[in-house]
């Protein structure tokens, strides 16, 4: 439940994860921008790992006191290539776990135990508000203030169903410190004004707050917010399996806030709970990078801990959950999704069984492994027993196990099943796990599974976050995290316990899922009324309220209101919050080398890394020949034709060996505009996949064979795909509005936007659709394969690895065989043209409580001159304009304005209330910046380019050191020229791009709305 998490992607970086499934949603990828060059002498990997020191050498020992903190426990994680070293403070028993790594990004993050008492949202709504101002740094929403104020990759608050944390990162010591004051005033020493409490939390207030006769009705960003969260059917059918799989303490509560259950949260509770929650005593504190240890310590110390005492804690631990003597059942309703299939195909129906305690950490992990095993390839018992009878659209998103808890659990669950098949999901259910318990599990699948989730593991380690993400559940219990981030030992453990005992998983399968009848059985049934009835439900809510207020109370509703508004708009002294300088991000980020070669023709990237151990392969095939009905058939063909077997061996052999050996194959379909004229584009498919160095070969001789004899012949097979294809599509609508709403405006702009949303978009869905309906499985079938026969050639190929230091030579040669094996094609057109469209506007009639909403205009390419103070411009208006309106007055979650590499500037709102006024408020920007023209001084300009470098100065992951620039096609020196580019725009400047850009309309513009008639 990390509710914050995808707003703020959208601030720094837009969700990575819905481009790649969503092909081509590339007009909002390229914020971060990744270096390319010939091989650069004087560029150096920043990387230096590992990073191992013998305990007794190492600087900080056991036993000895730092800055008020007792070091209580020093060890070396070989794994992680990390120095684990853990302090508790002194006076108030705060746990400090700081994991020392060579590693230019430093991220901190503090937490606390933060259990619901009920449903009213209390740790969201806390989460919310500590972040609005505090004793040192009283000003109104300091963390978005905070936000164009430093170059940090990362800067969140999350409330997960017992913890809230509150992390950030930054490659920048400056920086780091800067961000250390505030997120630690923010959660010891918040003002928690009550004004804020009703702006962030709800109030009543009437809908037009100047007129006293319109209607009253709730308003708040957490109650807003939870709507949203709500009528996500996936997101609300887990929190319920939650909620009810564990009903005996806190986890029965929504930790995140029931919209019927928050406006009965008090402002005294609020504050009542932070005295009790926020207390350094119920505090863990991460820490992960590079930077001065002692310096953190010290400050932490001096000015926040050691004005407290110790405080015992146990108020805050959870209890483990009763075990049930009988299975339940419940049954819930959800909201027809408008994108779905009709009414009768849209039930969900899971099972949920409770596992191992969170604390059993070797047994967490092999529930982790058993649940693989059973669930995830073709080979899986209940991958043949539910997915591919085809009685459904696929698994639920959150199918798997579950250890988000003190007591983990597994659940099975199926989409879009009709209740004939709702009611047999049972007897399936049990079915399959008695004949996996009987028949056990063929053991060259259970090592292409083992093989397959250490790959995974090996690549998690080198990604920042994921140590965070990994221990906070355990650390909330108080479990050993150390020992939990030894990887090798705990896959070694396994792998013997499988030698001694070849029944090992039936005997598991038989303890957790035959003999336990702690098993939850939930049917989710769509009502066309949904919408109504919340809405009728909100009205009677609303008018309960009301009669609780006497008439001379009911008069101060209106002139609270005008007082909120009053309070939000009051200038604020923004200057005592700290800033970093422009000498602090005057220099570049060193970037890894990248080497272009040929391989047989072929244009080839290959950088290197000291400590990787994993191969990343990225091969783009040039598909702008294919015919526009091919072309629409693309994306399909990218999600089956890897999922099918070759004609050397069936779909089930072929995954086997593939997960034995490498990572899946993902595809995509991508659009993409020249980055230096914006006059042509080119459409590709983009193949990814990675393995470990020592099985190199292997990846290239598997992705051969899957290239040249992939088939597509099984038509059963290719039914079931395509059906969980169309299932799956349209489950981001309700949680990335704002993209797909950009990729609609976008759409009426530019012939090849508008195949981008042809092909990922709300168009897609509908095409996708209307196509499988009109055409018969065989006639689909010869379609897909004769697309294949048309892409995959040398001669269309492009490709990017990167790969370990010393691996080279044998890479190379890998490489070329498997090139030397693709046939030539008939040469097809490299690119084709773009054109503008004339303006129109789009509305997707979609029922949903909130709307999205965005504009768009054709402005400049990214090597143009101007784009580099436009996307500065984008960040100014945002910070200035359109935050504090539409946010903050309006009460969307989210708004803000942004070029693109395609050269396209866009504005959007996410989950607005009120899309038609934000739309006039993109309209008026001209008219904002002539009337405001004082707010745009230096500090403002300034503040603006930091909130781009936050961009380009990205960190980036090995996976993806070659992907962007091999993508889109910049490079290293256009990067750079970029960056000082951002750096020196002036604010004449500025005004004179307000002046071409925004003055009069564009001739090319579109607009488009997602969300309901009304
Ligand atoms: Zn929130």
């Amino acid at each position: 439940m990390l509710r914050r998490l995808n707003y703020l992607k959208s601030v720094q970086r837009p969700l990575i994860k819905v481009l790649h499934i969503n092909s081509a949603l590339h007009s909002t990828s390229i914020e971060s921008v990744v270096s390319s060059a010939k091989v650069k002498p004087d560029i150096k990997v920043h990387r230096d790992m590992p990073y191992i020191i013998d305990g007794q050498n190492y600087k900080y020992k056991e036993g000895r006191v730092y800055q008020g903190f007792l070091c209580e426990r020093v060890e070396p994680i070989t794994d992680y290539g990390l120095m684990s070293c853990t302090l508790r403070h002194i006076g108030t028993g705060t746990e400090f776990w700081y994991l020392d790594r060579n590693d230019i990004n430093n991220l901190f993050s503090i937490n606390f135990r933060t259990n619901p008492l009920d449903s009213t949202g209390i740790p969201h709504v806390l989460e919310h508000l500590v972040l609005c101002g505090s004793q040192n740094l009283p000003v109104r929403d300091v963390f978005f203030k905070m936000v164009s104020r430093t170059v940090a990759n990362f800067m969140n608050a999350m409330t997960g169903p017992d913890y809230t944390m509150f992390p950030f990162a930054t490659m920048n010591e400056a920086d780091f410190r800067n961000l250390q004051k505030v997120y630690l005033d923010a959660v010891f020493r918040p003002s928690l004004l009550h004004l804020d409490f009703l702006l962030e939390g709800w109030r009543l207030e009437h809908q037009d707050v100047h007129n006293r006769n319109s209607d009253i009705v709730i308003k708040g960003i957490v109650y807003n917010e939870m709507i949203g969260s709500y009528s996500d059917n996936s997101t609300s059918f887990k929190h319920t399996m939650l909620n009810h799989i564990l009903p005996s303490h806190i986890y029965r509560h929504s930790t995140a806030g029931n919209p019927s259950e928050i406006p009965k949260l008090s402002y005294e509770e609020l504050v009542n709970y932070h005295r009790q929650y926020y207390h350094p005593s119920n505090a863990r504190i991460f820490c992960c990078g590079s930077f001065d240890l002692e310096k953190t310590l010290e400050f932490i110390d001096r000015e926040y801990l050691s004005h407290y005492d110790r405080i015992d804690t146990s108020f805050s631990r959870t209890p483990p959950e009763d075990r049930w003597s009988e299975p339940r059942q419940a049954c819930i309703q959800s909201r027809l999704n408008p994108m779905g299939p009709g009414i009768d195909h849209q039930n969900q129906v899971a099972t949920g069984l409770l596992m191992c305690d969170i604390l059993d950490i070797q047994e967490t992990f092999e529930l982790k492994v058993l649940s693989e095993l059973l669930i995830r390839s073709p080979n899986s018992p209940f991958y043949k027993s539910m997915i591919e009878p085809k009685i459904s659209g696929g698994y639920t998103e959150w199918t798997g196990y579950l250890p988000d808890c003190k007591d983990t659990y597994f659940a099975v669950g199926l989409q879009d099943v009709t209740m004939k098949n709702v009611e047999l999901f049972e007897e399936l259910f049990d079915n399959t796990v008695y004949k996996a318990s009987k028949e056990g599990f063929d053991s060259l699948h259970i090592e292409s599974v083992v093989s397959n989730l250490e790959l995974d593991n090996l690549k998690q380690q080198r990604d920042y976050k994921n140590l965070l993400y990994k221990s906070i559940v355990l650390w909330n219990h108080e479990g050993d995290v150390v020992s939990n981030l030894r990887d090798s030992e705990m896959f070694a453990k396994l792998r013997n316990k499988l030698k001694e005992n070849p029944n090992y998983f039936n005997e598991k399968v038989e303890k957790y899922l035959i003999n336990n009848t702690h098993k939850l059985t939930i049917t989710m049934q769509p009502t066309e009324s949904y919408e109504i009835e919340r809405q009728i439900a909100e009205s009677k809510l609303i008018l309960e309220k009301l009669e609780e207020i006497s008439d001379d109370k009911f008069e101060q509703i209106y002139e609270k209101g005008l007082e909120l508004e009053a309070f939000q708009k009051a200038p604020q002294d923004i200057e005592i919050l700290p800033c970093l300088s422009i000498n602090d991000v005057q220099n570049p980020f060193p970037r890894p080398q990248i080497m272009d070669i040929s391989l047989q023709d072929v244009p080839t990237m290959i950088s290197q890394e000291p400590f990787a151990g994993i191969t990343y392969l990225n091969c783009m095939f040039n598909t702008s020949g294919l015919s526009i009905n091919d072309a629409m058939l693309l994306p399909l063909f990218c999600n089956v034709f890897t999922e099918m077997g070759t004609s050397k061996h069936d779909y089930r052999q072929f995954n086997d060996f593939l997960q034995a050996k490498m990572a899946r194959v993902e595809c995509l379909a991508k659009v993409v505009e020249s980055v230096t004229d914006g006059k042509t584009y080119r459409l590709g498919l983009l193949m990814k996949t990675y393995a470990l160095d020592k099985n190199v070969s292997d990846m290239f001789g598997l992705c051969e064979e899957l290239l040249l004899n992939f088939q597509v012949a099984d038509t059963e097979r290719l039914e079931m795909l395509i059906k969980n294809y169309i299932s799956k599509l349209g489950n981001n609508v309700i949680s990335t509005g704002h993209l797909y709403a950009m990729m609609g405006s976008s759409a009426l702009v530019t012939n090849a936007s508008r195949l981008k949303s042809l092909l990922s978009g709300v168009d897609h869905v509908d095409y996708m659709k209307k196509y499988v309906k009109e055409n018969s499985i065989e006639a689909i079938r010869d379609s897909l394969k004769s697309i294949g026969s048309k892409v995959f050639g040398r001669n269309n190929l492009r490709i990017a690895i990167n790969t370990s230091e010393n691996n080279l030579s044998t890479i190379v040669e890998d490489c070329e065989r498997f090139v030397s094996h693709l046939p030539t094609m008939d040469q097809t057109s490299d690119s084709n043209e773009i054109f503008l469209l004339e303006p129109s506007s789009r509305h997707y009639d979609l029922s949903m409580p909130l709307s999205f909403c965005a504009k768009t205009f054709f402005a400049v390419p990214y090597a143009h001159k101007d784009h580099a103070a436009l996307r500065v411009l984008g960040k100014l208006i945002t910070a200035k304009y359109l935050l504090p309106i539409i946010r903050e007055q309006i009460g969307a979650y989210d708004a803000g304005a942004r070029i693109g590499f395609d050269g396209l500037f866009n504005f959007f709102s996410f989950r607005d209330p009120h899309v038609t006024k934000s739309m006039e408020v993109f309209d008026k920007t001209y008219e904002w910046l002539q009337a405001e023209s004082h707010q745009l001084d230096e500090q403002a300009l300034f503040e603006a380019k930091l909130a781009v470098l936050q961009l380009v100065d990205w960190p980036i992951c090995p996976s993806e050191i070659t992907l962007e620039s091999f993508t889109f096609g910049s490079n290293y020196d256009m990067n750079l020229k970029y960056r000082s580019r951002v750096l020196s725009v002036t604010l004449p400047e500025v005004q004179n791009l307000i002046e071409k850009y925004f003055k009069n309309e564009s001739k090319h513009f579109g607009k488009c709305i997602l969300g309901p008639v009304s």
